[in-house]
């Protein structure tokens, strides 16, 4: 049985929630129910993944990118997720970037701790110093009209290193460092998905 990767609460028919793996405001269509139950899905909704989505919301109407409908989760917690309020847009914005990163992660490899770290630093509860950060876009060849989020999530022990590269609207690129002491398999996840043919794109990028 999973447990919400946020609070541990186990999760079950009750508890769970639908997270989208990247928020569908910006138009994500790959869903779990096996990540973070329905308390956390509503606050991260009301604090973080708002943030993003009102970074893009222009973006998304000018391309008029369907969304699934929704009802709101009716949220009994939410004065615990008041320290949101007081942060800048900006840092809510990149925790929302790290937890697409940690949800697309989730879903492929069993076991988080190796993100712990970051998963503190996504609740506000750690400094974001320089684990979530912009870097410049690499050469991506996009096929024509394409418009695309990118995840690539890297980890070798050899390196110790477990990191993200998130891209979203092909221009926000960011790297997440995911952790400093990876010990696990070596892995290198890829997920691109275009969000205006509404379609997994399955080639990679070098
Ligand atoms: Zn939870």
């Amino acid at each position: 049985m999973s447990a919400c990767y946020s609070c541990n609460q186990i999760l079950n028919k009750k508890t769970t929630s639908f997270e989208h793996i990247i928020p569908n405001s910006i138009g994500g269509v790959l869903k779990s129910a096996r990540l973070i139950c329905k308390t956390c899905n509503s606050a991260y909704g009301m604090t973080i993944d708002a943030a993003l989505a009102k970074k893009f919301v222009d973006l998304v109407a000018l391309m008029n990118i369907e969304r699934h409908r929704s009802r709101p989760v009716n949220d009994t917690n939410s004065s615990n997720w008041d320290r949101y309020q007081l942060e800048n847009g900006n840092d809510l914005f990149l925790r929302s970037v790290a937890k697409i990163a940690v949800n697309y992660y989730l879903t492929k490899v069993r076991g988080r701790h190796h993100l712990d770290k970051m998963i503190r630093i996504i609740n506000g509860v750690e400094a974001i110093e320089d684990h979530i950060r912009y870097h410049p876009l690499i050469e991506v060849i996009w096929n024509d009209k394409e418009v695309s989020h990118v995840i690539r999530i890297n980890g070798t022990a050899s390196s110790g290193r477990l990191y993200a590269h998130v891209i979203l609207f092909n221009t926000h690129s960011l790297v997440i460092n995911l952790c400093n002491n990876y010990n696990g398999e070596d892995i290198d996840l890829f997920y691109r998905y275009d969000v205006l043919r509404q379609k997994e794109i399955r080639s990679t990028i070098d």
